[in-house]
């Protein structure tokens, strides 16, 4: 099975994607944290990624596609995926379209997180990540037990440098401008379900879990 989690930045895709890779057995393909291991890393495509990432920009096509072209080259072919913040643009599904095509996968489906602009911007600014397992938490909806600490390492919980409410307001107007034309493509393919991303963390997980229960066989 080859999934999609496509929405807005702040709608719930990463901490989601966690829980269904984990329970369905898929690599989790986060575009974003690839990148992010990139910049860590040092290397030459990192560091042309960076800028475009500080500023909330999207990152060129031609290098989240070799990113991922790398990273499916590496997995058999019998592994699911599930492609988290990735496609981005139409130029990037098409891309995607022709990778999986040409080792002879398929995406399943693609799930679209739909959530109002207004909640975006708070979601985003509250959410922190443990330094050391990558966990997702939120100030609000979803607080560690001990402040600042990860429940499951101790590890400390950092936030991302561009959920600020300004880079944020800027990666809403790439999702808006590109990503959104994702919807009608994926639609008029038949791929396209749609979950209300602004329910609690639980009941999306179940909504969720609903969806991608068909796709086994
Ligand atoms: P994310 O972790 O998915 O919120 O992505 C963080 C940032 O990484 C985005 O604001 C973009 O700058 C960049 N990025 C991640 N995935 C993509 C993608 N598929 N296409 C272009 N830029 C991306």
């Amino acid at each position: 099975m080859n999934l999609v989690f496509l929405g807005p930045p702040g709608a719930g895709k990463g901490t989601q994607a966690k829980r269904v890779a984990e329970a369905k057995q898929l690599v989790h393909l986060a575009t974003g944290d690839l990148l992010r291991a990139a910049i860590k890393d040092a290397t030459p495509l990192g560091l042309e990624a960076k800028g475009y990432m500080d500023r909330g920009s999207l990152v060129p096509d031609e290098l989240v596609l070799r990113i991922v072209d790398a990273t499916l080259a590496a997995l058999p072919v019998s592994q699911g995926v599930l492609f988290d913040g990735f496609p981005r643009t139409v130029a990037q599904a098409e891309g995607l379209a022709a990778m999986l095509a040409a080792r002879g996968r398929k995406i399943d489906r693609v799930v679209f997180f739909d959530i109002h602009d207004a909640h975006l911007i708070r979601r985003a600014t509250g959410r922190r990540t443990c330094a050391v397992c990558g966990r997702p938490y939120h100030l609000e909806f979803q607080p560690p037990r001990v402040a600042g600490r990860c429940d499951v390492d101790g590890g400390e919980l950092v936030q991302r440098s561009d959920d600020s409410a300004e880079t944020m307001t800027r990666r809403i107007g790439a999702y808006q401008g590109d990503t959104a034309k994702l919807l009608p493509y994926y639609e008029s393919r038949g791929l396209l379900a749609r979950i209300d991303a602004a329910a609690q963390i639980d009941d999306v997980a179940r909504a969720l879990a609903g969806l991608v229960r068909g796709g086994d066989g």
